[in-house]
């Protein structure tokens, strides 16, 4: 092939492969258990292929509406109503997404502009950067301190200026697996009220959350919803990531911008598989039971690795447990993760990943959405570490 022209200039200079492809893909020439990227081990309900199989079957094969399938936004806006009295109109406050990453890139570009900023609290999710940088805008990042992760409000406060465009949230949290509780809402409330500043709230493990703690959606705080897109994932909540369907709930105003670009970003999403999530929904409650299955996976794991060499981080919602390996290696955390998936064959991903600067810390993030044998055998290799 002839060699591009040296004039290509990249726009994400700080972006290579994602640290997810990577340690799956070692963890597959390796032979290694796969505790790294977040997917379940097992399958999902034979009732939702049948759906999607049925819905196939039956010609559901053309575009469906730009906004999603109307039946889809109608059961999605019954559940947000349902669980967290939040009032979403599915015609104009709904639109269904080629999973949350879509959603989440759709958000920031439609809204954020290249003079702007946008406040990230680290760790975070690796997806939300790269829209902020594509668009030239600064993100402004807050660091949570280990082992607690908690946001201060105090120093969110501090950072607020004429430019601040755009707050991003992620409760229950990928990777350190906390939770936000109804008064760091009401915090965030109080700190944005007479401000034009925008809330992006990612929610996709809203059905992950243990020990009796609830949800703390978006939807439930009025004055909040009224500047937020709340992001949710079907894949987390149905054990179907590869399905990559998800959705955005934001106020028409909002949705209106949201959907200018999701129009020519995607147009709209896989027909079958938005009929099958539409009639699933209206008939099963999984998601309730959803927190008592990872919950005893959560339990299995830890229990099962209690007395390993490494400190276990505490898990109140998502499917991730963090381990700190401070008294075992003083390798950096990358290099220790690629060791413990040749040697050890256990793959995990390495925490400073999520951060925007070099961080010393000695923290694996560890998936437990996996068979109960799976999370046995994982234990086994962690104690002899
Ligand atoms: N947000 C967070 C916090 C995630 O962990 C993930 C991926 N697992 C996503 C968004 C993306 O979800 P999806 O696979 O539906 O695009
Ligand atoms: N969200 C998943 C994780 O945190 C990864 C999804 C992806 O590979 N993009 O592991």
């Amino acid at each position: 092939m002839p060699k591009l022209s040296a004039s290509i200039k990249t726009k994400l200079p700080k972006v290579g492969t994602t640290i997810f492809t990577k340690m799956s893909a070692l963890a597959t020439q390796e032979k290694a258990l796969n505790l790294s990227q977040g997917f379940p081990d097992f399958d999902c309900s034979p009732k939702l292929t049948e759906l999607v199989t049925k819905a196939m079957n039956s010609g559901r094969n053309q575009y469906a509406p730009m906004p999603g399938l109307l039946n889809l936004r109608e059961a999605i806006a019954k559940k947000t109503e349902d669980l967290y009295t939040g009032i979403y109109h599915p015609e104009t406050e709904i639109t269904v997404t080629a999973g949350a990453t879509q959603a989440i890139f759709t958000a920031i570009l439609a809204t954020v502009a290249a003079e702007d900023e946008v406040i990230l609290f680290t760790p975070a999710y690796d997806c939300y950067e790269p829209a902020i940088d594509l668009i030239g805008a600064k993100t402004v990042h807050i660091e949570l301190k280990g082992p607690e992760y908690r946001i201060d409000w105090d120093n969110v406060k501090k950072v607020i200026n004429q430019r601040t465009k755009m707050i991003i949230i992620n409760t229950p949290h990928n990777p350190t697996g906390t939770i936000m509780t109804a008064q760091d809402m009401q915090m965030l409330e109080k700190l944005l009220h007479g401000s034009d500043i925008l809330v992006l709230s990612d929610e996709v493990y809203e059905h992950i959350i243990f020990d009796g703690y609830d949800h703390q959606s978006v939807a439930r705080f009025p004055k909040l919803a009224e500047r937020s897109f709340i992001i949710s994932s079907f894949g987390k909540t149905y054990h179907t990531t590869g399905w990559k369907i998800g959705y955005c709930l934001a106020p028409a105003e909002l949705m209106k911008e949201f959907r200018k670009v999701h129009q020519y970003n995607v147009f709209s999403v896989h027909t079958p598989s938005q009929q099958a999530y539409a009639e699933y929904l209206s008939t099963s409650n999984d998601h309730q039971e959803l927190r008592k299955f990872y919950q005893q996976k959560r339990n299995l794991f830890r229990n099962a690795i209690k007395d390993s060499r490494f400190q276990l981080g505490e898990t109140a919602g998502s499917y991730f447990q963090l381990l700190d390996y401070s008294k075992i290696s003083e390798e950096k955390d990358v290099d220790f993760a690629v060791r413990l998936t040749k040697e050890h064959k256990i793959a995990s991903i390495p925490t400073s990943v999520f951060y925007s600067k070099r961080v010393e810390g000695k923290v694996l993030r560890f998936c437990f959405a996996k068979k109960d044998a799976t999370l046995l055998q994982a234990a086994e290799i962690i104690n002899s570490i």
